[in-house]
C-alpha cells in the first residue's frame, strides 16, 4: 500500500482509443499526496477520459495505473471508496430536495446519514428547505454534486471542471471550499479546466494535456517562475553573455531560446542591472527587456499556438 506521503494516483503510458479517435496517448502522470492538482487542456484534449478511467467509469485500451498503490481491478475498486468523484455531471434527482438527494446517496452506497447535514453546512446548502434540486441555480447544483462526491468523507477528490459556469462569487466560493477541504482535511484534489488562469493560485501542480498527450507536469513554483517577468537578452556572444548574468541573476533560471537568453523570473530592474553589466564586455547588445509572460501566453507556447482539438 502506499506510503504516508506517497502518491495517489499513477499511470504509465496510458492510453485510451476509440474507434476514430486516440483520446489519451502515452500519458505519465503522477499525483502525490496532498496536492491539489491542475489538470488543463483544451475542449477534447482527454481530460475527462482520463478521469473516467480514475474513477472506474471506463478502462484504459493500454497502459497501466496505480491508484493508492494498488495495481489490480480489484484492489482499485477498493480504494475507490476512498475517493469523491463528480465526473460526467452530478447523478441528481431533480424533484427531490438537498437533503433527499444526500439520503438517497447514502442508501444507494451504504453510507451513514449522520454525514448529511455537516456535509450540507459545508457546501453552504443547509438552509434551502423543501426546494428541489430542479429549481437550484447552476451554482447550487455544482454545490449538491460536490456534496455527493464529499458524502463519504474521501481522502482524494475528483472535480471535473468544477468551476465552469459558475459566476465569479460562484468561483470564490468553490475555490475557498476546495483550500479548506486540503488545509484542515488533508484532502488530495484532483480538478480539470480548460482555462489555465481560473485554476492559478489554487492547485499547487499541474499537468498540462493536449491532444492526448501530457506535455509536462509542474509545481505552482515553477509555473510561476515561467510565468513572471523574464529578462530577454540577444548578444552577438549569448553564451559569454549567460555566463556574466548567471552570476548576477543566480536564482533565476537561464533559457536559450530562438529569441535570445531568458532569464526568468527576474524583477523589472533587472534590464538595467544587465546592460550596466554587459556594457563594458565588448559585447554587442542587440536586445535587452524585461519582459511578462501571461499565463495563457505560457499555454499557448507550449502547445505550439494551437489551443484547438483535433481528432486525427
Ligand atoms: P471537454 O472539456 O470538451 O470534455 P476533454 O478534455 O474532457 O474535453 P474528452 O471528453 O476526454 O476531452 O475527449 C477526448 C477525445 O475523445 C475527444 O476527441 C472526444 O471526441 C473523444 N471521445 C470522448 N469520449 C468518447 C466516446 N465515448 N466515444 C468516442 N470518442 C470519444
Amino acid at each position: 500500500m502506499e506510503k504516508a506521503h506517497g502518491h495517489i494516483f499513477i499511470t504509465e503510458h496510458l492510453y485510451k482509443e476509440y474507434r476514430h479517435t486516440a483520446a489519451l496517448r502515452d500519458v505519465n502522470i503522477t499525483i502525490p499526496h496532498g496536492q491539489i492538482y491542475g489538470l488543463i487542456g483544451e475542449n477534447g484534449a482527454g481530460k475527462t477520459t482520463l478521469l473516467r478511467i480514475l474513477c472506474g467509469l471506463t478502462r484504459p485500451t493500454r497502459g497501466r495505473l496505480l491508484l493508492f498503490g494498488a495495481a489490480d481491478t480489484a484492489g482499485q475498486a477498493e480504494m475507490r471508496r476512498r475517493m469523491g468523484c463528480l465526473v460526467d455531471g452530478p447523478a441528481l434527482y431533480t424533484d427531490l430536495t438537498a437533503r433527499q438527494n444526500l439520503k438517497v446517496q447514502c442508501l444507494q452506497r451504504g453510507l451513514d446519514e449522520a454525514a448529511i447535514a455537516p456535509t450540507l453546512q459545508l457546501v453552504g446548502l443547509n438552509d434551502t428547505g423543501s426546494k428541489p434540486a430542479g429549481k437550484f441555480s447552476l451554482g447550487m447544483r455544482q454545490r449538491l454534486g460536490l456534496a455527493v462526491a464529499l458524502l463519504g468523507r474521501p481522502e482524494f477528490l475528483v472535480l471535473d471542471e468544477p468551476l465552469n459556469g459558475l459566476d465569479p462569487m460562484g468561483i470564490q466560493e468553490l475555490r475557498r471550499l476546495l483550500e479548506k477541504l486540503n488545509k484542515e482535511k488533508g484532502m488530495t484534489i484532483l480538478l480539470s479546466s480548460h482555462i489555465l488562469s481560473e485554476l492559478h493560485q489554487l492547485a499547487t501542480s499541474y499537468g498540462i494535456l493536449h491532444k492526448g498527450r501530457l506535455l509536462e507536469q509542474l509545481t505552482a513554483e515553477e509555473l510561476d517562475a515561467r510565468c513572471s517577468k523574464y529578462l530577454l537578452v540577444r548578444t552577438d556572444n549569448d553564451r559569454r553573455a549567460a555566463d556574466i548574468l548567471r552570476k548576477m541573476f543566480p536564482a533565476a533560471l537561464c533559457q536559450a531560446t530562438a529569441e535570445g537568453l531568458r532569464f526568468s523570473p527576474v524583477e523589472n530592474e533587472a534590464a538595467a542591472a544587465a546592460s550596466g553589466a554587459l556594457m563594458h564586455t565588448g559585447l554587442h547588445v542587440q536586445e535587452l527587456a524585461v519582459r511578462s509572460e501571461g499565463l495563457e501566453a505560457y499555454f499557448t507556447a507550449l502547445v505550439g499556438g494551437d489551443t484547438h482539438a483535433d481528432a486525427s
